[in-house]
């Protein structure tokens, strides 16, 4: 035997990839340890119950038990370990029933577990070949689980980047831009008389082109900044104030003829900053998207298994079905700037901000029959 090999210490792989036993009594452990071992399958043997919940602490493919170490303090345990388990991991747990003499307590115990977690249970008298089998399967159910875990980390590193990046770019964009803007506005000031009627026009493309921009990569900033609101448990907010503060912000471009009528609004956690956000722009938007009538907006909320349903309905232009989910994505737009100035990145950041808080948004409408904008925020 390679010496070195036995007395290195166990790789995060090995821990990762072995397999835990626990059948303190008779000989059990030490055969089916034989019997995977000679498959190449890493086995621990585990002296007892609190090791084994340790030992799968550190790291393990799968756990194999005999019924009988099934203890109270041992099913607490692992169950703990099984509720605790990362989104990606479902351990998969052999057990190994009493067959012909079952034990009513460890036997109620052991079906406890299996309505907990990925259990299997194996009457003995059990053959070599069914452990072995089903050791494999569990095996393989766990290295899949293992390139989930991995492909997830890529996944979340990746956004990560990108979150850093958008958020980088539209930062440092915001000082050129605002120059761009600063020197036109100066060039049309002083220069007007220099420049003729072409060079004037050139002009006011540059310095509208630049507004724009700034306007973008500030919508787009914000966007961002969106990814990062923290995950954590946050105060009740009044949500009738966080509507009167969209409102006063948005009073200079409500029409004198529009009713906006709002509904009694319940206190919600969600940061007042972020609500004030998503009133702003779906208001915004109503009074944007108004059509030939006289505006009206009504706000309401109601409440449903666990959630609020926020509502925010106008009798404007609506739009059309197929592009009801389309119109929360990043800078999308159903018509020309010239016609109705914006970025289309107002409903995205509502759908950050309300996913963030883990809610949903959606719109209901038809075109010319008005839109009514839902989001959900826990109760
Ligand atoms: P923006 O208003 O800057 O274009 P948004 O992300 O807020 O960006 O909206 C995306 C698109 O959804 C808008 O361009 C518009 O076509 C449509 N939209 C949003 N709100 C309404 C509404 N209340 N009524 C009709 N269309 C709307």
């Amino acid at each position: 035997m390679n010496e070195t090999a036995t007395l290195a210490a166990p790789t995060p792989a090995d821990t990762e990839e072995r397999i835990l036993i626990l059948a303190p009594r008779g000989r059990d452990a030490n055969l089916i340890a034989g019997t995977l071992a000679e498959d190449g399958i890493h086995t621990a043997v585990c002296p007892d119950a609190s090791s084994l919940v340790e030992w799968l602490d550190e790291g393990a493919a799968a756990a194999i038990v005999a019924e009988e170490a099934l203890t109270r303090e041992c099913v607490t345990e692992i169950t703990r370990f099984l509720e605790s388990q990362a989104p990606w991991s479902d351990i998969p747990f052999v057990v190994l029933t009493s067959g012909g003499r079952p034990n009513p307590a460890t036997n109620r115990r052991a079906h406890e577990l299996g309505v907990l977690g990925n259990i299997t249970f194996l009457e003995r008298p059990v053959r070599p070949a069914t452990v072995l089998s089903s050791m494999r399967a569990a095996l393989r159910a766990r290295l899949r689980q293992y390139e989930m875990r991995r492909r997830q980390e890529t996944l979340t590193r990746v956004n990560a980047d990108l979150e850093q990046f958008a958020y980088s770019a539209s930062h440092d964009l915001q000082e050129p831009i605002r120059n761009v803007a600063i020197y036109s506005d100066i060039l049309s000031m002083r220069y007007n008389q220099v420049l003729d009627q072409r060079g004037l026009e050139f002009l006011g493309n540059v310095k509208s082109a630049a507004y724009r921009m700034q306007t973008m990569v500030s919508d787009l900033l914000c966007y961002t900044q969106a990814a990062s609101i923290a995950d954590e448990p946050v105060e009740q907010c009044d949500a009738n104030a966080a509507l009167a503060a969209a409102l006063s912000i948005l009073s200079e471009t409500i029409p004198g003829n529009a009713t906006i009528t709002a509904s009694s609004l319940p206190a919600v956690r969600v940061r007042k900053v972020h609500l004030q956000q998503i009133f702003q722009n779906l208001i915004g938007n109503a009074i944007k998207y108004r059509g030939d009538e006289p505006l009206r907006v009504e706000i309401s909320a109601l409440r449903n298994d666990g959630y609020w349903f926020f509502s925010v309905q106008d009798n404007g232009i609506g739009i059309a079905t197929e592009y009801l989910e389309q119109v929360f994505g990043i800078f999308k737009r159903l018509h020309t700037h010239k016609k109705y100035p914006g970025t289309g990145i107002g409903l995205a950041i509502c759908q950050r901000i309300v996913e963030r808080y883990r809610g949903r948004i959606w719109v209901e409408s038809a075109p010319g029959k008005g839109s009514t904008f839902i989001f959900t925020v826990p109760t």
